[in-house]
């Protein structure tokens, strides 16, 4: 009876809702997830698939803990709405502790989403300098193959022309660098060295552009959905002294690799010594329980928002940004993630069970293996030598290779024809060591298989 019920909702689903993606994934309007628990969903066929992306990479605990739903559930009972123009408790809460997870002296502005995270570091970079005495400082700079989000300012920041091409003209002001790719580096073999020099290109460009004019520079501190670039920790303090250097302002989007998914609790962690002066987050704040987004920035930055007798505030509103419910969700998120060390434990299991993908790279289409803790990606290329890509059949037909067995995993890159040729794995930072058994020979099955 379930079944047949379903049925008709899926074929209901194909005439009316529009589904994003569907380039990239030919069979998403036929697949629909019906229930979940663990790291495992079930379609509307009755068919288990284990979920190596977390959705899109944002279900940190993975699918159907009771304690989330009912923080939410009880939050909608106690305080069903209220607007972040004035306050109420779960906000205050969950300000207070994300600015005790980053090292303290943070004041969170809440939105929805990463792209508005993001939308919202941006402006309150320019009205920053603005009001600081620097007002031509507007630019803001990212790294090519980033993702920063599908809004028309995170998509002028999100540096894959071909997300961009169909709605340009994007905003002006936004200027990209080189990505430290240390793989397909312009600057030698030497990982850390080729690296070091993508972060000399952001000064060079600062130099170039006048100092005076550029606001701030925006960086994942591992690019996921550009390939999973995983560069030395060196160079996110090279770009942090950079910035510091010339007043531009470091924003670091956690939106992926914020709350556990790299094996600190945020991606900068990686890099002693380094304090942004804006985090992005989204996804892994909720672990997907509830939309919510947060741009924190250091206090010293916020201070500048309040000048007395003059029109210093941010002019910047959300209507549902910081929703009590999804306030109330990340609270119990992070409470789990700390009660169950789950950093800990990503950096554990991402060794030993992860880890063993690395057993790959002897293969003959493997260009590399890239990990830090629970993300992965797989460089596939026709020929190690001259790195030339795969064909994207080819890395479709891995993808639907482990759909068949039961793993979902995905594929990204640069949106450069023929470069989406990395396989990624975010599976959720619960996976249990069966499921983390699962993924390693289902993908080291289907690879070794071609
Ligand atoms: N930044 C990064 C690094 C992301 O991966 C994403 C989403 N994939 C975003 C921002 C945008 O987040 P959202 O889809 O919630 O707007």
């Amino acid at each position: 009876k379930v079944e047949s019920d379903m049925s008709q909702v899926a074929a209901k689903t194909t005439s009316h809702l529009w589904n994003a993606m569907h380039r990239y994934n030919p069979d998403a309007q036929t697949m629909m997830a019906v229930s979940g628990k663990g790291s495992w969903f079930v379609d509307e066929k009755g068919k288990n698939y284990l979920d190596g992306v977390s959705g899109l990479w944002c279900l940190n605990l993975g699918y159907g803990r009771e304690e989330i739903a009912e923080a939410a559930a009880a939050q909608m009972k106690q305080l069903s709405y209220f607007p972040l123009t004035m306050n109420h408790p779960p906000a205050v809460k969950l300000a207070g502790k994300i600015s005790e997870l980053l090292g303290g002296n943070y004041q969170t502005f809440f939105s929805n989403s990463g792209s508005e995270a993001n939308e919202t570091a941006f402006k309150i970079v320019r009205q920053y300098h603005n009001q600081t005495g620097n007002p031509g400082k507007y630019k803001i700079i990212s790294r090519y193959r980033a993702y920063h989000g599908s809004t028309l300012g995170a998509l002028s920041a999100t540096a894959q022309a071909n997300r961009r091409v169909k709605y340009d003209p994007s905003a002006p002001g936004f200027l990209h660098v080189y990505p430290p790719y240390s793989y397909r580096s312009i600057f030698g073999d030497n990982p850390e060295e080729s690296d070091l020099k993508a972060a000399q290109m952001l000064e060079e460009m600062i130099n170039w552009e006048g100092e005076e004019t550029v606001a701030a520079f925006i960086m994942e501190p591992f690019i996921s959905g550009g390939g999973v670039i995983i560069p030395s920790p060196k160079y996110l303090q090279r770009v942090a002294e950079i910035c510091k250097k010339h007043n531009v302002l470091l924003i670091i989007d956690e939106v992926v690799s914020g709350y556990g998914r790299t094996g600190e609790m945020f991606g900068f962690m990686h890099s002693a010594g380094v304090k942004p002066d804006i985090v992005t987050m989204a996804k892994g704040l909720t672990s997907g329980y509830l939309p919510l987004g947060a741009t924190s920035v250091k206090s010293e930055i916020y201070e500048a928002f309040k000048q007395e007798g003059k029109d210093s505030h941010l002019r910047h509103v959300s209507t549902y940004g910081g929703h009590p419910a999804a306030c109330a969700v990340a609270l119990k998120n992070i409470e789990i993630i700390e009660k169950e060390n789950i950093v800990a434990r990503v950096r554990e299991l991402g060794r030993k069970k992860l880890g063993q993908l690395h057993g790959l790279a002897d293969h003959k289409n493997v260009g590399e293996v890239r990990q830090a803790g629970f993300l992965l990606g797989i460089e596939m290329v026709a020929d190690k030598a001259t790195k030339q890509p795969v064909d994207e059949a080819s890395v479709a037909a891995i993808v639907n290779a482990c759909k068949e067995k039961g793993l979902i995993i995905g594929k990204n890159g640069d949106t450069v024809p023929g470069f989406n040729n990395v396989l990624i794995l975010a599976p959720p930072l619960t996976s249990t060591e069966e499921d983390l058994d699962f993924i390693v020979d289902t993908v080291n099955a289907v690879i070794r298989g071609i």
